[in-house]
């Protein structure tokens, strides 16, 4: 056996952890572009069946058709956006400055991470904020603000 295993050792927890998210990020890529991929290969192939379903179809049905289209133009939307975040993601690991508490600086837990890669808080601090606008929400409410309920 040769020593590069205590070398790697010497080089301590936050090497493991940042290689540990940098798979968890690559891999969350991965799956989303792949499944952009298959949307956009989907939304084609129902397209050239949809164009000759809607020779026969009414003019309701074939609005569905488009809404189910728009649908799907609007999740590949998404996930498009959560590409980005993703690319950010990894940049602010590259310089250091991914998966630490924007508020007490501390390590933001692993398992947190993966369940919410773009958690800028760790789970106290996240807390403590919701307690916050929770109570911020529930003075508004007291207050009679109907403004809450404008864009409903
Ligand atoms: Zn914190």
């Amino acid at each position: 056996m040769k020593d590069t295993h205590k070398v790697e050792a010497a080089h301590g927890a936050s090497r493991s952890r940042y290689s540990e998210l940098k798979r968890m990020l690559d891999e969350r890529r991965r799956e989303i572009q792949a499944e952009v991929q298959g949307k956009m290969r989907g939304v084609r192939e129902e397209g050239t069946w949809g164009g000759k379903l809607n020779e026969v179809l009414d003019a309701v049905e074939s609005a569905e058709a488009d809404i189910q289209e728009d649908l799907e133009f609007a999740l590949v939307q998404m996930k498009s956006e959560t590409l980005s975040k993703i690319n950010d993601a990894l940049a602010r690991l590259e310089q250091g400055n991914y998966g630490n508490c924007f508020d007490c600086g501390e390590e933001i837990g692993e398992k947190r991470l993966r369940a919410l890669p773009f958690a800028v808080r760790c789970k106290d601090c996240e807390e403590t904020r919701e307690n916050a606008e929770q109570r911020e929400r529930q003075l508004a409410s007291r207050r009679g603000t109907s403004s809450l309920f404008l864009d409903v």
